[in-house]
This record gives C-alpha cells, sequence and structure tokens, in this order.
C-alpha cells in the first residue's frame, strides 16, 4: 500500500522536492538551484525547460534519498512560485518564451496606462490585487503581443497559459491536463475571487483569449496522474497551491486573524480573513488563501519583492559576504544607533508602497560606514518593510498579535531579534525550514482523508525558536519613522 507523501516546492532561486510519511514527518529533501536571468534592466526571466527539468531531478534524487520508488507515492502536492508566467505548445509541450518571473517589471508602462484610464478600482473590486507588473496577466498579454504568431496560435486554441503550478501539472501528466488551483488563479488578475471564475470584462481588458486558460479546482483535488514515462508510476497529484498561502497553511493560521511571514526571496505576510474578502484601503492584496470542497478561505496579503534577495545583492553584487549567514557575522555589534539605512527598491517597492520605478538608495554613511553597517541595513531594511505591512494591516482592522516567520532568511537569529524589536511582536520560527512544502503535503493528507479538516494543521505544528522585543516601543516608532521619513523623501525624486 503507497503510503508516501511528495510535495514539490518550486521556487524562484530554487527547485526542491520533499518526502512526508503519513504523520508528516519528513524523510528527505532534495533540492536543485535554478538560474535567473536579467536580459534587460527590469526584465527577470527563467529557462522553462531547465525549470522543469529541476523538478525531475529533485523528484528522482528525493525517491532515491529516502529508498522509495514512484509506486510507493499515496499522493503529490506542488506548491510554487507564484503570477511567474508560461505559455507552450498544446502539443509539444515547448515553452514559447523563457517563464516571466513575478519580480520582472517590463510591463510597468501598461499597468501605469490602466492606472491613469482609472481602472484601478475595478480590476482591485474584481480580484483583490492592483494594476501592477507583478501579477500574470500584463505579462502573459506582453508574450501574445511580442511572440511572433503567438496571439494568432493562441486564438486557434493551440496555446496554454499557465503559472508554475499549471505547467508542472501539464508536464507530469504528460500533456494530459491543463488546470490550476483557485489559490494559484487568484493572483493572475484575471480571475474573479468573488464569483471563482475567469472574468470577460478583465480578459478583454488585457486582450486574452479565453481559449488559452486552464480550468480552476479546488486545492485539494484529484487533478491528474503522473505519466508513466515521467515518473514511472501513475502517482496522483492531489494537491496544488501557491506558495504563500501553502506557507499559511504550513504555519497552521487556519483561524481568522492569523498570520504568518516568510522570508525567502520576498517576503510575503499574510494574514486569515476567514470566508469574506476584506478589502485593503492602504494596498494590501485580498487573495484565495484555498478552496475546499468549493468553499473558499482567503486573506490579506503584503509582499515585499527584496528580502533574502537584498543579502543576495550584499554577496553578488557587492561582493562583502560570500554566504547569506556572513551577514549574520558582519551585523553582530552594530547598534540601533546607526544612521546607515538602505531602501532595497531595487525592483522598485511593493505593499503598501507599490512604486514600480522608484530605485534602490542608501542613506546616512559617515566616514567610518563599512560593510557591517551596510550588512545590517541591509537585513534592518527587511524588518522595516515588515513594520510598513503590519502598519497597513492595523489600519485594514486587523491586528496582528504574533509573527509566525519562516524561509530561508529565519537561519539569521541576528535579523529575527530585529525584526522582533522594530516590529515589536513576538516571532515564532516555524520548526521546519519548509513551512511551504508541509502545507501542500498536507492538502494531500487532507484529500487522503489522514486528516478530518484544515483546523487539524494546529496539531502537526511546532515552533523550534522564539524572541521576544528588547527594544523600547517609543525608540521603535522613532527609528520607524525615520525610515518613512526616508521612503517618501525617495519616492519625491524622479531618477
Ligand atoms: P525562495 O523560496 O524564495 O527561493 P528561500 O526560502 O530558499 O527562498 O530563502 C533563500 C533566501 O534566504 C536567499 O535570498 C538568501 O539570501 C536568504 N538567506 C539564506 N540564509 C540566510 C541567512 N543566514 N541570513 C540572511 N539571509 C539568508
Amino acid at each position: 500500500m503507497a503510503k508516501y507523501i511528495l510535495a514539490i516546492d518550486q521556487g524562484t532561486t530554487s527547485s526542491r522536492a520533499i518526502i512526508y510519511d503519513a504523520t508528516l514527518q519528513q524523510l528527505a529533501c532534495a533540492q536543485q538551484e535554478l538560474t535567473l536571468s536579467y536580459p534587460h534592466s527590469g526584465w527577470v526571466e527563467q529557462d522553462a525547460t531547465e525549470l522543469w527539468q529541476s523538478v525531475v531531478s529533485c523528484i528522482r534524487k528525493v525517491l532515491y534519498k529516502a529508498g522509495i520508488s514512484a509506486s510507493d507515492l499515496a499522493g503529490i502536492g506542488i506548491t510554487n512560485q507564484r503570477e511567474t508566467t508560461l505559455v507552450w505548445h498544446k502539443t509539444t509541450g515547448k515553452a514559447l518564451y523563457p517563464a516571466i518571473v513575478w519580480q520582472d517589471r517590463r510591463t510597468a508602462a501598461q499597468c501605469q496606462q490602466l492606472k491613469d484610464a482609472g481602472l484601478e478600482p475595478l480590476l482591485q473590486q474584481k480580484t483583490g490585487l492592483l494594476a501592477d507588473p507583478y501579477f500574470s496577466a500584463s505579462k502573459l498579454s506582453w508574450i501574445l503581443q511580442h511572440v511572433p504568431n503567438a496571439r494568432q496560435q493562441a486564438e486557434r486554441g493551440e496555446l496554454c497559459f499557465g503559472t508554475v503550478d499549471c505547467y508542472l501539472l501539464w508536464q507530469l501528466s504528460g500533456g494530459k491536463v491543463h488546470a490550476t488551483d483557485a489559490s494559484n488563479a487568484s493572483r493572475t488578475l484575471l480571475f474573479n475571487i468573488h464569483r471563482q471564475c475567469w472574468d470577460d470584462e478583465l480578459l478583454k481588458m488585457f486582450n486574452i483569449p479565453a481559449a488559452i486558460l486552464p480550468t480552476v479546482q479546488d486545492n485539494a483535488a484529484s487533478f491528474a496522474v503522473t505519466a508513466v514515462d515521467v515518473l514511472a508510476a501513475e502517482v496522483p497529484i492531489l494537491a496544488m497551491i501557491g506558495d504563500q498561502q501553502a506557507a499559511l497553511l504550513g504555519q497552521a493560521c487556519t483561524e481568522t486573524g492569523m498570520s504568518k511571514s516568510t522570508y525567502g526571496t520576498g517576503c510575503f505576510t499574510v494574514v486569515n480573513t476567514g470566508p469574506t474578502v476584506l478589502s485593503s484601503q492602504h494596498k494590501l492584496l485580498s487573495t484565495v488563501a484555498w478552496r475546499l470542497n468549493g468553499s473558499t478561505t482567503y486573506a490579506l496579503e503584503g509582499s515585499i519583492f527584496m528580502a533574502g534577495a537584498t543579502v543576495q545583492w550584499l554577496r553578488d553584487q557587492l561582493g562583502i559576504i560570500s554566504t547569506a549567514a556572513d551577514s549574520e557575522t558582519l551585523a553582530q555589534g552594530v547598534s540601533y544607533q546607526q544612521t546607515e539605512l538602505l531602501i532595497p527598491a531595487f525592483t522598485g517597492l511593493g505593499a503598501p508602497y507599490w512604486q514600480p520605478e522608484v530605485k534602490a538608495a542608501l542613506f546616512g554613511m559617515g566616514r567610518d560606514s563599512g560593510k557591517s553597517e551596510i550588512a545590517a541595513a541591509a537585513l534592518r531594511s527587511v524588518a522595516y518593510q515588515s513594520c510598513d505591512l503590519l502598519q497597513a494591516i492595523q489600519q485594514d482592522g486587523l491586528t496582528v498579535q504574533q509573527l509566525r516567520v519562516d524561509g530561508g532568511m529565519t537561519a539569521n537569529r541576528w535579523f529575527l531579534q530585529a525584526l522582533a524589536d522594530l516590529t515589536q511582536k513576538q516571532v515564532l520560527r516555524c520548526q521546519t525550514t519548509d513551512a511551504t512544502a508541509m502545507g501542500a503535503a498536507f492538502l494531500v493528507a487532507l484529500h487522503l482523508g489522514i486528516y478530518p479538516d484544515v483546523s487539524a494543521m494546529q496539531t502537526v505544528w511546532r515552533s523550534d525558536y522564539q524572541i521576544s522585543p528588547v527594544l523600547a516601543k517609543a525608540d521603535a516608532d522613532k527609528l520607524h519613522q525615520r525610515w518613512q521619513h526616508l521612503v517618501s523623501s525617495l519616492l519625491s525624486i524622479k531618477l
């Protein structure tokens, strides 16, 4: 009897595959780094074949490490970087263009035109999102416009559009199933989150032929079975969910008002708002957390583009650290008296500012400013951006009691202390570094009937590290105000 669960976590910087047993204990994990390419300023792409091959290779490696074969798997769950946009041929499965990654800003002008035409409130009302290049619609529209013959082929029904979940499902099923799930669909800017369907008016606005779209399923469903030439067994794919929603579930935020923040490449704070869509007055996004048995749980989300990516910048562009972990060693001992501030708007600013054109700034340098101060400023910039998000959430009427955190950056304890200090919240790190994969695995287990309902995730969740603020609230408020003052000054500068 098949008894293991495979979670595929296809992220921005790497793909991972993890095997769990029926009690959601992790047995083995395999990971492969991915290449990102930046063909022009503001453009971010990934090779579709490399992306798919990385997943296949992780699955093979993890099965080998766990000492099991594909036929021992009871089900597969997929979680993925969201919004990243792919278009491929129905017959060959070949992508027409590299995946346009969520960070890509090439469609900023098109989105600005929608704003100028006064269409953003309509978009926000229907999708819970904003007119921003971050989401899939303008990326898809760009591919249809710029790849020769793409539009004609799309209109003839020869092409498939999908986010990464959908592309992987297509490939795993041997080209048989073109489907996505409600959480991923809710990130496209084409999906009506109230009516839970693709929206004709939005398709017209972005000039997208309906024939290119996948069907939208619940997050736990019998999506497909794997093709035997891919995995040597017909394994059911039983769950798909966008990575941030998966982490919300993996962090057991199953009650209204509970929230998690994931600090990976970017940072995503997501709050469960229950069965109601909470419309933000402060540019946060309303989104589908999960849809199960046709009933939808919604969430409010604030996304920051540069979290761990700021640390990568220290490593790859400045060369002041050789590994991400070195940032912790460098920042030790830099006090809150430091005047250096880094605003990491390398790809514009996300929530709550949503300014795609603004550029990064390093400010407040003295003659003695050096690597340590820059590293500390980089780590603190992520905490300051979290303060911005929590303030916006509060102004929208929700109070976050504690921060449940996960993601690569939470290995850094100096950062976690800064986060607790500046946000003035207790920070609880998830025991597993793979809360995202855990969320997807849990959905598979739910579908298999191992757990009765989503609230059972509470019994699985554990924290391995907790930290409380030691900085006085008045000092934290002053520092945050200084940060906000600098951000607003930066926003007023036209480069
Ligand atoms: P993603 O899922 O978005 O690919 P991960 O959760 O794997 O991201 O986290 C990777 C990010 O975490 C990288 O951007 C890296 O710079 C950052 N990171 C990893 N370890 C540390 C550390 N010890 N200190 C600071 N940042 C770290």
